[in-house]
């Protein structure tokens, strides 16, 4: 029976696990952490460091192939196994997505436009950024998610301020672009160069973080939506990627569409695809990975995802509360998916409800109704 290894233990290793299992594979997790969700239900645990020399070796010799599920694990860690095993996706390609002027300038050496945008790594290039970037977004160019280590900034008094509170670490000064609407696109390309991929999923973010994902995507023209898709596969084929990678773009005001970041595994604006679609995104991981083929994957029913975060366990003050899941999976077609994290806390994602149905109207129909049970805002 072969093993699968995966670096990192949240969520997204958890669920890819579970897809793992289900086509006969053992799974083995590294993670720092001693309790961890994708820890708990693979059937082997690493507790060490990504750069950890004995938690690699144990990986390499337990493991047929090695992904990530996390964006961040040190490029090191991927390059070190891949001497030894099936590594995917590789190292250098993790490497492009872990730093932003890094994956801007591969965005643009691939023909997708981007935002507007400086590259700020000294007091030179500060104080030469165009004044028409402002008002703009700092963003650092590593590490960040979630919204995370990103500010405002309306003038250049303010940037050079930001930059400070930022630790003066390298950064992106990104032009604050009017949204009309948030998409992304999911592909996958196996190591036989095949690419697939997933329709076009609108996401509505809230404080950063992403909120709900429909799919279809209500409001952006098939022509759009047919340039994100192609923008999508040229960017992986340009990047010789191997396994599934989400990119996430802004469609404008003024009716472009531009490239805003990607992400080197599935995504949380991918998970409608464990119940709307014919293979999900995490399953998919696994066919990559494993060198199974790659199907072109159908969705079979329209679909929404609410993220739920750890604020629903405390609608009022600080005494935790249990969702009313009952209420919720009384609805039609709704599925809910909990990560198994032992504590709720504000922010923290704790899990995601897909709604699936006929027609996009009444996936939203009902998806409002469980929002409504849950207090979460009907706004989408
Ligand atoms: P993720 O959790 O998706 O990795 P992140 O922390 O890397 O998030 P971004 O995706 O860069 O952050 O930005 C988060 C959100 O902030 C975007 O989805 C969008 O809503 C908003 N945003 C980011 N950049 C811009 C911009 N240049 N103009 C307008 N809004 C923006
Ligand atoms: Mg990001
Ligand atoms: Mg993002």
């Amino acid at each position: 029976q072969a093993t699968l290894g995966v670096l990192g233990g949240g969520q997204l290793g958890r669920m890819f696990v579970h897809a793992a299992q289900a086509l006969g594979y053992r799974c083995v997790v590294l993670d720092p952490d001693a309790i961890s969700p994708a820890g708990a239900v693979a059937e082997s645990h690493v507790k060490a460091d990504y750069l950890d020399p004995v938690g690699l070796a144990q990986m390499a010799r337990d493991c047929d192939a090695i992904t990530t599920e996390f964006e961040n694990v040190p490029a090191l860690a991927l390059e070190t196994l891949a001497g030894m095993r099936v590594v995917a996706p590789a190292a250098a390609a993790v490497a492009v997505c872990q730093d932003r002027a890094v994956e801007k300038a591969h965005f643009e050496a691939a023909g997708v436009a981007c935002a507007p945008h400086a590259v700020i790594t000294n007091e030179i290039e500060l104080a030469g950024v165009d004044p028409a970037l402002l008002p703009g977004i700092l963003k650092t160019s590593r590490m960040g998610y979630d919204g995370k280590g990103q500010v405002r900034v309306r003038t250049p008094a303010e940037l050079a301020a930001a930059w400070d509170d930022l630790k003066r670490v390298p950064c992106v000064l990104e032009q604050l672009l009017p949204l009309r609407a948030e998409v992304s696109v999911l592909v996958a390309r196996g190591s036989d160069g095949q690419v697939v991929n997933y329709p076009v999923q609108q996401n509505l973010h809230r404080a950063g973080i992403l909120a709900v994902t429909e799919v279809p995507a209500p409001a952006v023209p098939a022509d759009v939506q047919a340039a994100a898709v192609a923008a999508a596969r040229q960017v992986v084929q340009a990047l010789g990627y191997v396994g599934v990678l989400c990119i996430e773009f802004f469609w404008l005001d003024d009716g472009r569409l531009v490239v805003n970041e990607m992400a080197p595994r599935p995504h949380n604006s991918g998970h409608w695809t464990m119940n709307g679609a014919s293979v999900s995104q995490f399953e998919m991981q696994v066919r990559a990975l494993a060198g199974l083929p790659l199907p072109e994957p159908r969705q079979h029913s329209a679909s929404v995802m609410l993220n739920l975060l750890g604020d629903l366990w405390f609608p009022a003050g600080d005494d935790a509360r249990t969702p009313p899941w009952d209420r919720v999976l009384a609805l039609p077609g709704t599925h809910l998916h909990l990560y198994g994290k032992a504590e709720a806390r504000r922010g923290r994602k704790m899990g995601h409800l897909n709604i699936t149905a006929d027609t996009p109207d009444a996936a939203r129909a009902v998806a409002r109704e469980a929002a409504v049970l849950l207090g979460l805002p009907a706004d989408f």
